[in-house]
């Protein structure tokens, strides 16, 4: 099955056929780095690495951009979030975003996120977004106001195409003062004229300021990606006006589309709540790892389909995880069974079994990157392994390695969800040869007459889980079921 996406600018689901053949081109807007990332933003970037995931599994080469966001941006309130939290935190501005942009990272590593190709910073980009403004004032799409530049909504009739917003239904949330000098409500910033007190601002033709927040992602996804590039990913929260601003100014000032392909992520809430801070029902993506496994939470986001809403409760996590912990105990009990499985090609059964999970979880996958589904699938796949383990007859290697690759590829390599311990396969061929070798030891002891000592091996072996039978042919081993 050719993977379909929806794509939120055409409103339905569409082949994905990339600009250039085996390439993907895709830019996802990044955080603000001004506080430690929350929640939200795990199932957004959760969504945007699976998507990822799944292109270089199916043979693309991706060039992935997320940028960060480490220029000040006016909140509703006029306050700037990054001088915000530099006075919050007594810091430089730049040591705020410097500490919040190594958080994310680390939160972002712990969830099995894969890091972009390019993590551009906003704050490395000042002349391409200052030439982007004066583009657009020469071509009649922005214009000068007091030391700041707008763009003219009223140029480009095709603004709104993105979020479907009609620009006479558009009001502006800014300050009056901000409205004074602007032509129309929604007309937005591409520079920003710099109070004396605002630390992070530059020269410009227009006087010493800022950039406005769209212009940004404008910049940086067409010196890295190009313009048209492949695929835009987000959060819908961002669709307007960031993302519709984005869209407008990038096809305004290049005269060609932007992006092909957008993929936005539903939002998160709260047992039933929007998250806000203004609310204070946020969680930091650190304080749910230090609740739950963060594969947990991985596994969680992936439970529902990316585009739609999630909410995010005590109760949902704990099932979720407990699936979780289904799949990794399979997968783990395969692994550790390999070591000492007797040879022999897969089972035709299982092989078929397995070959028909594997089709319906791609399908899936193919049908705009249902993890939800393919999840689903994993479970099932998980059923019958377990019968597999359980069943009188023991194994083949070829049984055990077909399933192996399965939890591998589409567990670990698709998902992302699979746990460190299956995952690394060194440290359970490891495992296995310190087992062999203290069943080897406590031979010679045996041998020597050392009953005692023997005895206290497989005594502590079996505290650790690992049990011990002694049979006619040698010594076998196994690791004890749990619960
Ligand atoms: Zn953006």
């Amino acid at each position: 099955m050719p993977l379909r996406v929806y794509n939120v600018l055409t409103r339905r689901k569409e082949e994905f056929e990339p600009t250039q053949e085996g390439r993907v081109h895709m830019y996802v807007c990044g955080p603000t780095v001004y506080d430690h990332s929350h929640i939200g933003h795990a199932k957004l970037y959760v969504s945007m690495d699976t998507i990822v995931r799944y292109l270089r599994y199916q043979g693309y080469t991706v060039r992935y951009v997320q940028n960060i966001t480490d220029v000040g941006h006016l909140l509703d309130t006029g306050e700037d979030r990054i001088m915000k939290g530099a006075r919050r935190d007594r810091l430089e501005p730049m040591e705020l975003v410097e500490r919040y942009t190594r958080s994310y990272f680390k939160d972002m590593d712990a969830l099995g996120v894969v890091r972009p190709d390019i993590s551009p910073r906003a704050s490395g980009h000042i002349p391409e977004q200052i030439a982007l403004a004066q583009t657009l004032i020469d071509k009649g799409h922005a214009y000068e106001a007091g030391g700041s530049v707008y763009f003219d909504v009223s140029s480009w009739p095709e603004y709104g195409k993105l979020s479907g917003r009609r620009v006479d239904e558009m009001q502006s949330g800014a300050r009056i003062a901000v409205l004074d000098e602007k032509r129309h409500p929604a007309d937005f910033a591409l520079w920003k004229k710099a109070e004396p007190e605002h630390i992070l601002q530059w020269d410009s033709p227009w006087g010493r300021g800022y950039p406005g927040w769209h212009a940004e992602c404008s910049v940086m996804a067409q010196k890295y990606l190009g313009q048209p590039f492949d695929i835009h990913g987000g959060g819908l929260e961002n669709i307007f006006p960031h993302n519709e601003g984005e869209l407008a100014q990038s096809e305004a000032a290049q005269g060609v589309p932007f992006a092909n392909y957008w993929l936005l992520a539903g939002t998160l809430s709260l047992d039933g709540v929007k998250m806000s801070k203004s609310l204070g029902n946020t969680i930091t993506i650190k304080e749910a790892v230090s609740r739950w496994r963060p594969l947990i939470i991985r596994a969680f986001m992936l439970s529902t389909h990316y585009r739609n809403p999630v909410d995010f409760s005590e109760r949902a996590v704990q099932a979720a995880g407990k699936g979780w912990e289904r799949i990794n105990s399979a997968a783990l009990r395969v692994r550790r069974r390999l070591g000492s499985a007797p040879d022999g090609d897969a089972d035709p059964g299982f092989h078929d079994f397995s070959a028909a999970k594997r089709a319906e979880f791609l399908d899936h996958m193919d049908d705009d990157f249902n993890a939800s589904a393919a999840l689903g699938v994993l479970h099932e796949f998980t059923r019958g392994v377990n019968t597999l383990l359980g069943a009188a007859e023991e194994p083949t290697r070829g049984t055990l390695e077909e399933a192996d690759g399965f939890y591998r590829q589409l567990a670990g390599d698709v998902l992302g969800i699979l746990s460190e311990e299956v995952a690394d396969s060194s440290s359970a061929e490891r495992e296995a040869g310190l087992i062999e070798l203290l069943i080897e030891l406590r031979s010679q002891m045996r041998e020597s007459a050392s009953w005692a000592e023997a005895d206290r091996v497989r005594a502590r072996m079996k505290d650790l889980g690992v049990v011990l039978e002694d049979g006619p042919e040698g010594t076998t081993w196994r690791i004890a079921e749990e619960g």
